[in-house]
């Protein structure tokens, strides 16, 4: 079966000048297809406000509303602009990491070419993260009893500290973060935290992500997969400081994803970080990962 990856040009981050590549999205979509990758994207909807309010408390989507709208002050804590065309990238790709699990629960396998804002708690967003698109999927998943249990496997440079609280207390989800300890932001807990010392390179990132899936899988039985692939683990990366070549994050993904067909489990992936110094490194890192998911077995019935 095809791997549904879905992708808007709607997802394009309006920052100009900001350290996150905002044209990245763009950019990953047309490598995809330049190179036949893939051929049609699927195009999200926006999450709707139920689907947000499932995870984010009222009173901080109105202070996102009223900001975007210029009639309240903005959070010094987002660390990027936040206006109307903001909120709605935020809004779609986070239907898009809806609609890529919902495709997932059927394919076995899906992408979101966006999303992965980790850092979004219930009440504030900090990090560049507006919205928790994986927890709301999270919650659209178990709500809908589409899936039993959800893990999230969190390989991006930073700590998902905000998918940490918003999952803690449900034995249903089980959250994996493996980052640089010595980095933004203040850790909270996961299920499992492995903090990284600074350069870890290919070989040792290697092993403790092998242990940590190896653990994730004698403490939880994952019925579906979170895959955030962060680019910035990379060593060029400006808002990282570990030491992983393009063939050692090209492994770090392909073992995730036959970890997730050894556990039977549908799995999403998703874009979520990477600040390198050369934008065009960004883009081949995202692009390598998607090409190790399509070459990804589908998980056994
Ligand atoms: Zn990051």
């Amino acid at each position: 079966m095809n791997t549904p990856v879905v992708y808007s040009d709607g997802y394009a981050l309006a920052w100009p000048g900001h350290v996150f590549p905002v044209g990245k999205y763009r950019a990953v979509a047309g490598a995809l297809k330049e190179r036949a990758l893939v051929t049609e994207f699927v195009e999200p909807s926006p999450a709707t406000r139920e689907q947000v309010l499932s995870v984010h408390r009222p009173e901080y989507l109105s202070k996102l509303e009223a900001i975007a709208d210029g009639r309240a002050r903005w959070d010094p804590r987002f660390e990027c602009p936040v206006d109307r065309a903001v909120l709605d990238a935020f809004l779609l790709q986070a239907g898009g990491t809806i609609l890529a699990a919902r495709l997932a629960v059927t394919a076995g396998r899906a992408a979101n070419l966006g999303g992965g804002f980790h850092h979004a708690f219930a009440d504030h967003g900090e990090g560049f993260c507006l919205l928790n698109d994986v927890m709301i999927a999270t919650r659209v998943l178990l709500d809908e009893d589409l899936v039993p249990t959800v893990a999230v496997v969190d390989l991006d440079v930073h700590q998902g500290n905000g998918t940490a609280v918003l999952a803690a207390g449900d034995e249903r989800i089980f959250t994996l973060s493996l980052h640089q300890e010595n980095n933004y932001p203040p850790k909270e807990d996961s299920s499992l935290d492995v903090g990284l010392r600074d350069f870890c390179d290919d070989g040792e990132y290697l092993s403790a992500l092998s242990w940590a899936l190896g653990e994730t899988a004698k403490r939880f039985r994952p019925g579906f997969v979170f895959y955030l692939a962060g680019a910035d683990a990379y060593a060029e990366d400006r808002l990282g400081g570990l030491a992983l070549g393009f063939d050692g994050l090209r492994e770090r993904d392909r073992t995730v994803f036959g970890w997730a067909a050894e556990q039977g489990a549908p799995v999403v992936a998703l874009l979520a970080g990477g600040y390198a110094e050369q934008e065009a490194d960004v883009t081949r890192i995202h692009v390598n990962m998607i090409e190790e998911l399509l070459a990804a077995g589908r998980p056994s019935e």
